[in-house]
C-alpha cells in the first residue's frame, strides 16, 4: 500500500495557515497512477495575505534591515536543514515526476543544498556599498534588495529551482512568495517545513502550492516587485506580458532545443556516456537537454549505430528502482504530447532509429528513449521542446554548417561539443548562442551564470550575476571634500 503525504495548511508569511478555499491538489504516482498525496491547492485570496505578510516584512519589518551576516546565519540554517533532509526530498521528487532515484540525491535534492552554498559564497563574497570617484565628484554605490519576490517554478527540478531563487532572494534582503507546480508540491513542504523552524522574521516566506491561475494572480499582483520565473516559453511570455502592467522586474528560465556537436575527430567513445545522459536526463525532462545530435556526414553512420545500441540498452522501469535509468514522464497529458511528436516526426520522414513506442508490462506514463536519424532541422521535432526522452540527429557537412544548425534554433539555453582538443572545441563554443555550454565534458555548475539567450529566457540565475538579480542599485552623490 502506497503511504499518502497529506498536509492540511499552507505557509503564509512564515506562519502554518488554513487556506482559503478547501480545494485539493492531488498528487499522482507517474509510475503507478495512485494517489501519493494531498495538500491544500492554493487560491488568490491566499496570495493576497501572502503579498501583504511579504509587503509589510519588506517595508517594515527586520529582515531586509538586518545585517547580511545574520541573515546567512538564519540561510545556512534553512541549508543545513535541507541536507539533514535531503534522502526525503529526493525520494519525494522522484514518486512526483518520476526522476530516476539513482539521480535524485544528487541531481534533485543536493543540487538545492548546492545552490545555497553557492548564494551564501556570492552574496558574502560582494560588497553592498562602494565608493567610486566619479567625474564630479564622489559617490556611494549600494546594493539594496529588490523588494517582494514572487518565485514560480516547474516539476521538473522542483526544489533546485526553488533553492535558485529563494537563497540569493533571501540573502539579498527580499521577502518571498513562492508558488511551486501542481505536480510537484510535496517536496516544496520539506523546504517550507525547514523555512518555518529556520528562525526567519514574520512575513518572509510564504509557499504556496497552486495551478497557473493563482500563478498569474500573482504575478500581476501590484505588491509584488520582482518574478522570478522558471518553466515553459509560453507561460513566459504570458508573465511578461502580465508584469509589463505594472512594470515588474522579471527573470525569465524558459525551455531549451540545445544542440551537441561531435566534430571530427571527436572521441565517441568518450562522447557517447556523456551524451546519452545530457539527452535522457531526467527522462529527457531537461530545460538543458541535448536534444538535437548534430554528426560530421563522414562519420554519420558509425555515430547513428552506437548512438542507437546505447539507446536502446537504457533500463525503462519503476524511477525508485535503483537501476532504473529511464522513468515515467510526469503525466498522462506530458506523454499524450510525446507520442504526437513521435508521430509528427515519423510524418516529417525522420527516420526511427530506437524507440518510439509505449513500452510494454509498465502502466504508468512511460515512453520508450527514442532517437530519430536523418532528421532536417527545419523538421518541426528538431525546432520545438518537446520535453520527453526523443533525440534528433542532424548531419553537417563542415564546422561553419554544424554552428549555423545549432544555431538555428528560437532557443539558446545550452549546449556541448566534443572535438579532438578542447581549443578547437572552445572556438566553438565561442560561436554558438547559448547561455551555458560545455566542451569534451557534461557538466552543470550552480556556481557559474546559467540562463538563456532568444526564447529560453531572460537574465541569470547562480553566480553574482544571479544574485544581483535580487538587489537594485542606487547612487548617492557625495559633496566633495573640501579644499585645503
Ligand atoms: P509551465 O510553464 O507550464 O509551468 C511552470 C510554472 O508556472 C508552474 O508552476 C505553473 O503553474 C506556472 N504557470 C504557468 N502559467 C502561468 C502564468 N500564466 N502565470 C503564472 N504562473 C504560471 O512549465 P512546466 O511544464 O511546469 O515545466 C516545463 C518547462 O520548464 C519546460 O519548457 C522547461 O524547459 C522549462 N524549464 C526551464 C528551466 C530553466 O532553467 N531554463 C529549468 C527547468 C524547466
Amino acid at each position: 500500500m502506497t503511504t499518502i503525504v497529506e498536509h492540511h495548511r499552507i505557509l503564509v508569511g512564515g506562519t502554518w495557515a488554513e487556506p482559503a478555499t478547501t480545494a485539493v491538489i492531488e498528487v499522482v504516482s507517474p509510475h503507478s497512477g495512485e494517489v501519493i498525496g494531498r495538500v491544500p491547492h492554493a487560491a488568490p485570496d491566499d496570495v493576497d495575505r501572502a503579498v501583504a505578510a511579504a509587503r509589510a516584512a519588506f517595508d517594515d519589518g527586520p529582515w531586509p534591515r538586518m545585517s547580511l551576516a545574520e541573515r546567512a546565519e538564519i540561510v545556512t540554517r534553512i541549508r543545513d536543514g535541507l541536507l539533514a533532509r535531503h534522502k526525503e526530498i529526493a525520494e519525494l521528487v522522484t514518486r512526483q515526476n518520476g526522476c530516476p532515484i539513482a539521480i535524485s540525491p544528487r541531481g534533485q535534492a543536493l543540487s538545492a543544498v548546492a545552490v545555497f552554498t553557492a548564494a551564501l559564497a556570492v552574496a558574502q563574497a560582494l560588497p553592498a556599498e562602494e565608493e567610486r570617484a566619479g567625474l564630479t565628484g564622489p559617490m556611494l554605490v549600494r546594493r539594496e534588495p529588490v523588494g517582494v519576490v514572487a518565485a514560480i517554478t516547474p516539476w521538473n527540478v522542483p526544489q533546485m529551482l526553488l533553492a535558485a531563487k529563494l537563497a540569493p532572494a533571501l540573502l539579498a534582503g527580499c521577502t518571498v512568495i513562492a508558488k511551486p507546480s501542481p505536480e510537484a508540491p510535496l517536496d516544496a513542504y520539506v523546504l517550507a517545513e525547514v523555512c518555518a523552524e529556520a528562525g526567519l522574521p514574520d512575513g518572509v516566506v510564504s509557499i504556496l502550492p497552486a495551478g497557473r491561475e493563482t500563478g498569474a494572480h500573482l504575478v500581476a499582483h501590484p505588491g509584488v516587485d520582482k518574478v522570478a520565473f522558471t518553466g515553459s516559453a509560453a507561460a513566459g511570455r504570458q508573465i511578461m506580458a502580465a508584469a509589463a502592467e505594472n512594470l515588474t522586474r522579471i527573470t525569465l528560465e524558459l525551455g531549451g532545443k540545445s544542440a551537441a556537436i561531435l566534430l571530427e575527430d571527436a572521441d565517441l567513445d568518450a562522447a557517447i556516456p556523456d551524451l546519452i545522459a545530457g539527452a535522457f536526463v531526467n527522462n529527457g525532462q531537461a530545460c538543458v537537454a541535448l536534444t538535437r545530435i548534430l554528426v560530421p556526414a563522414s562519420r554519420y553512420d558509425e555515430t547513428a549505430d552506437r548512438l542507437a545500441a546505447a539507446v536502446a540498452a537504457l533500463r525503462v522501469g519503476d524511477p525508485l528502482d535503483p537501476t532504473t535509468e529511464i522513468g515515467p514522464l510526469v503525466s498522462e497529458a506530458q506523454r499524450t504530447r510525446v507520442l504526437d511528436y513521435i508521430r509528427l516526426g515519423l510524418d516529417e520522414g525522420a527516420k526511427p532509429l530506437a524507440g518510439g513506442r509505449v513500452p510494454e508490462g509498465l502502466s504508468g506514463w512511460y515512453v520508450e528513449p527514442t532517437l530519430f536519424g536523418d532528421v532536417d532541422n527545419g523538421m518541426r521535432i528538431a525546432r520545438e521542446e518537446i520535453f520527453g526522452p526523443v533525440v534528433c540527429l542532424i548531419r553537417y557537412a563542415d564546422e561553419d554548417d554544424a554552428v549555423r544548425i545549432a544555431n538555428d534554433s528560437p532557443f539558446g539555453l545550452s549546449g556541448a561539443v566534443w572535438a579532438g582538443d578542447v581549443t578547437r572545441g572552445l572556438d566553438v563554443a565561442r560561436r554558438i548562442r547559448t547561455g551555458t555550454f560545455t566542451v569534451n565534458c557534461r557538466r552543470f555548475d550552480v556556481a557559474g551564470p546559467f540562463g538563456g539567450y532568444k526564447h529560453s529566457g531572460i537574465g541569470r540565475e547562480f553566480g553574482p550575476e544571479g544574485y544581483t538579480a535580487y538587489l537594485e542599485t542606487k547612487t548617492v552623490h557625495l559633496p566633495k571634500p573640501p579644499k585645503d
